[in-house]
């Protein structure tokens, strides 16, 4: 078997602390690992683009079904976990909200001050739309980069009605083909992001299950379809007058960053040089290119390139020749390659981690016969940030019990039992479960799962596989069931919240990609105390230590083509060989490693290492700006950390709750704040009534506490003197914290003190 690497995980990182690193290669720094032939690339190149909604509906059995089957647990464990996390959480909120009203910050960096104008094009922005990882970033990158201080748009098409977004009423024309289009742009303002959706035809016609498409096949006209999209998003910083942000007004002009996304964008630098340029239009522009998935590159006949309207001279960034039997089509031989092409045309090539980025020069296996180019052009790999709302364990809606680093050990067995419940296994939470979620496709690696499980289930263990992709491997998925069924489970489904339950509940997650750019499921794993078992390529390096925060297989699977698509090329997904058997006792291999560690100390040593990452978008976002900014477009200046230009972002942001038992501080909050000079007034509101003594009682003893006021109707306590917010919830926290909730500090003392009955008074009427 040839393997590209011989990877031994531990000493070949590059790593910083924490799990955020950015890596730049160039030419000199080529690896020289790519000597070995094989005869073939990694995966077809259909275009990686449906627009698969996310919208999911909960499982509304679950809780219900988590507190009641079997009589396994009683409610009581239960309800406890849950106040424990609960009273912490609203705690930290708290403290949060102290934090962030004593920083003496000012609002407000007004357009043409300080920060970048960034306009992030791409195929698809979760929650809107979302096949995979790239809508996941789209979605989750751009409000990091608001919170910094720059004012942010994305542009996505317009794939559905979506509720949320208004029509502009503003219309393009743009020439796409022969033809004369006309675009409306529709607009939503969240989260500190003007998101600008393309509307036309021929997106909406592409609603997966709502039109006569076929799911999985390729669609005629992607090349249309994308050049409209890449004009009209050279178009929107020009022509649309957006005011919801209150910082920010009038259009974004010219003086812009546009970042472009895979393939299909790539012609937004070709069209931003010929179209715009010369007409001295945005004249200092620039355009970076992100490569999410370099397996999907928009190769097309060579007399395509007509269709594209672009001048002559750019024939060559564009002119490809393929050397695999396989990508025949839909012609042999020469083609145009529009990633090629938006690589060389770019003012800069970024990926979404480090060890990618060294993979990507590597050799014709790893880069995909773009190798050459990239070594050329450079590139830096910026490991992706996660979403760290949605991906909560201390808020999942998704999940019946909820815990943070404190409470894991306690609520993962009831989760566990949660899950197997849901999907039909034994109830055992003393058994040691695998996840694995993801699409059905070699990239994945699920048939090296599937042909790794009779070895593994030689251990007491269960498995549940969730994903969808290829036929024939969700028949796979389907047969798990019938071959082992005390053991294994497969659901051949794309449901989010059975990934939430599975990410929770299981104690291990594994990942065996053939390759993996960066991989949100390891991230999310790790945000919930479950250890990762993962192959070793691309992100996984970089985000999964061995031993500390997972186990890695210790070598990239075999990648070598050997069977040529039957289809005739390009739809059906990667069509690698049949398994290699030593990638799978690989697989067995590490899993049984991994299960060794089971029930000893290592474990949850572990778990709490995986949870005390903060694998939140803020430290990818800062890098991301570390390189934008040295484009030098406009009136470029760092954005300060956490400039409140968009506080709902930064919410988003920078929550680090229940994540590690240090709680380091909201961006640009790093250090606690400075003692509070000033008075000042703090209420808590609490359940009922002895608990409104409780904490009266407790904030006599406070230091600094300058007075103290009840309001029993609205079972509300105010403390007014120089006292630390962090100070009065330790109090709260130390009573057993029987608030409900934490107001912000009331302004106005005069106003509080009104508000309020003093307490001699209440005490008098009792
Ligand atoms: P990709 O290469 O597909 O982008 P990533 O690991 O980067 O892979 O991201 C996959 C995303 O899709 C994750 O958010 C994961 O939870 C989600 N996902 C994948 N398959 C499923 C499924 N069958 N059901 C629910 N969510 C899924």
């Amino acid at each position: 078997m040839l393997h590209l690497f011989s990877f031994p995980p531990r000493s070949t990182s590059t790593k910083k602390k924490g799990h955020i690193q950015m890596a730049s290669v160039s030419a000199s720094q080529v690896m020289s690992r790519s000597s070995h032939f094989n005869s073939g690339g990694t995966c077809n190149l259909k275009p990686k683009l449906c627009a698969r909604s996310v919208a999911c509906k909960r499982i509304p059995s679950l809780r219900n079904q988590a507190m009641s089957y079997h009589g396994l647990r009683s409610l009581n464990q239960v309800d406890l976990i849950n106040m424990q996390t609960n009273s912490k959480a609203t705690s930290q909120q708290a403290r949060r909200k102290g934090y962030k009203n004593t920083n003496g910050r000012t609002f407000g960096v007004i357009a043409g001050g300080s920060g970048m104008n960034l306009i992030f094009v791409g195929s698809e922005v979760a929650p809107w739309s979302k096949t995979g990882g790239l809508g996941d970033i789209i979605g989750g990158l751009p409000p990091a980069m608001a919170a910094n201080g720059h004012r942010v748009m994305t542009v996505t098409p317009r794939y559905d009605q979506y509720k949320d977004s208004w029509d502009t009423g503003v219309t393009v024309e743009l020439k796409v083909g022969d033809n004369l289009e006309t675009v409306r742009f529709f607009h939503c303002y969240k989260r500190g992001v003007d998101h600008v959706f393309v509307d036309h035809p021929i997106f909406l016609k592409k609603v997966l299950g709502k039109t006569d498409e076929i799911v999985g096949t390729d669609y005629q006209d992607y090349q249309l379809q994308f050049s409209l999209l890449c004009q009209a998003a050279l178009e929107a910083p020009r022509v649309l007058n957006l005011n919801n942000s209150k910082y920010f007004s009038e259009p974004y002009g010219e003086d812009v960053v546009f970042i472009a996304n895979d393939w299909h964008t790539a012609l937004i630098p070709c069209y931003l040089k010929s179209m715009y340029k010369p007409h001295g239009i945005y004249k200092n522009a620039k355009v970076v290119f992100c490569i999410h998935n370099i397996a999907y590159q928009g190769r097309f006949a060579f007399w395509d390139f007509e269709l594209l309207n672009l001048p002559n001279q750019f024939e060559r960034s564009f002119d490809f020749f393929d050397g695999y039997a396989r990508y025949f089509w839909p012609v042999k031989g020469r083609k145009i390659n529009w990633m090629k092409a938006g690589i060389l045309e770019s003012d800069r090539v970024l990926t979404v981690s480090p060890y990618y980025a060294q993979e990507l020069i590597s050799g014709f296996e790893r880069g995909v016969e773009l190798e050459t180019i990239i070594r050329k052009t450079g590139i830096t790999g910026i490991v992706n940030g996660m979403d760290v709302e949605e991906w909560n364990p201390l808020t999942d809606k998704y999940i019946s019990v909820n815990y943070d680093h404190t409470t894991v050990l306690d609520a993962k067995p009831f989760l566990k039992e949660a899950l197997q419940a849901e999907v039909g296994l034994p109830v055992d939470k003393n058994i040691p479960l695998i996840g694995f979620i993801g699409g059905l496709e070699k990239e994945k690696g699920s048939d090296i799962l599937v042909a790794a499980i009779p070895e593994i289930v030689e251990e007491n263990v269960q498995i549940v596989v969730l994903g969808t992709g290829v036929e024939y491997m969700e028949k796979q998925l389907e047969q798990l069931e019938v071959k082992y069924p005390e053991k294994a489970r497969g659901v051949a489904k794309f449901n989010v919240p059975l990934a939430h339950m599975i990410t929770a509940g299981a104690d291990f997650m594994i990942v065996p990609s053939r390759f993996e750019p960066c991989g949100l499921i390891q991230l999310h794993a790790m945000r919930y105390g479950t250890v990762s078992i993962v192959a070793s390529t691309g992100g996984l390096v970089d985000t999964v230590k061995d031993g500390v925060t997972g186990f890695h297989i210790g070598e990239a699977f075999n990648i070598d083509v050997r069977v040529v698509d039957s289809t005739g090329g390009g739809a059906s997904s990667v069509d690698c060989e049949a398994v290699d058997p030593a990638d799978a006792t690989a697989v067995a291999t590490t899993v049984k490693r991994a299960l060794a560690f089971y029930r000893t100390p290592y474990l949850p040593e572990m778990i709490k290492n995986c949870m005390a990452q903060d694998l939140s978008w803020m430290g990818p976002a800062k890098q991301w700006e570390e390189v934008l900014l040295s484009l030098g477009v406009g009136s470029s200046e760092p954005g300060i950390n956490g400039e409140e230009i968009a506080p709902l972002a930064k919410e988003n942001v920078a929550t680090r709750l229940g994540v590690g038992g240090s709680e380091p501080g909201i961006n640009g909050e790093e250090n606690a704040p400075p003692a509070k000079e000033n008075t000042v007034v703090l209420k808590v509101v609490v359940p009922d009534e002895s608990s409104v003594w409780d904490v009266y009682s407790a904030m006599t003893l406070m230091e600094g506490c300058g007075g103290l006021f009840i309001d029993m109707k609205k079972q509300k306590v105010t403390v007014k003197g120089k006292v630390q917010p962090d100070a009065v919830l330790q109090v709260l926290l130390d009573i057993g914290y029987k608030a409900s909730f934490w107001e912000e500090e009331a302004t106005d003392v005069e106003e509080a003190e009104e508000e309020a009955t003093d307490v001699e008074e209440t005490e008098g009427q009792k």
